[in-house]
């Protein structure tokens, strides 16, 4: 049986490293999985970082996804990637090399410890909203405690 295509938005970040380069590693690895038609990534974004102050800035995009996965497929995609890309679990909100999140699922809904979605914390976040307006309209408005500064184009 065909399997149904459906549309999600990620957000991905991190401030540890080579910040560019990890995400462009982190996006090949998501377009080159065998469930992931296609991917579409938001400019470059440099943010301030939000929770807990004293770390560097990070690298922000979002990205559009139109993926064969299950919800709970693509949250393992996200982990493989955050492994693959050498992620310390240490600090909550602390420095990373690339997080990866899921925002949105087509109309799928879940309040889930393990999957919470949309993303529990995505309409507080400026280094969040501001690449997903890029992406798709979303029609809420940006807070505007933290810097969101665009870098560029974000070319994989
Ligand atoms: P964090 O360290 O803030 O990235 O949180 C990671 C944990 O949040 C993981 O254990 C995930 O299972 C869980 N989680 C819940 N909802 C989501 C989501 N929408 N996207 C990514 N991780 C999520």
């Amino acid at each position: 049986m065909e399997k149904k295509i459906r549309t999600a938005y990620l957000s991905m970040g991190g401030n540890i490293g080579d910040r560019e380069e990890n995400l462009r590693s982190a996006v090949r690895f998501i377009r080159d999985h065998e469930g992931i038609e296609s991917i579409r990534t938001s400019s470059l974004y440099e943010t301030e970082p939000v929770g807990y102050d004293d770390q560097p800035y990070f690298l922000n995009i979002c990205a559009e996804v139109r993926t064969t996965l299950t919800p709970y497929e693509l949250l393992d995609l996200a982990h493989e990637t955050e492994n693959l890309l050498g992620r310390k679990r240490g600090i909550r909100f602390g420095p990373r090399t690339v997080d990866v999140d899921i925002l949105l699922y087509e109309d799928f809904t879940s309040d889930d410890k393990v999957l919470t979605v949309p993303h529990p914390r995505m309409y507080e976040r400026a280094f969040v909203l501001v690449p997903l307006k890029e992406l798709t309209d979303i029609d809420v408005p940006v807070p505007e405690d933290k810097s969101v500064v665009l870098k560029g184009p974000f070319e994989v």
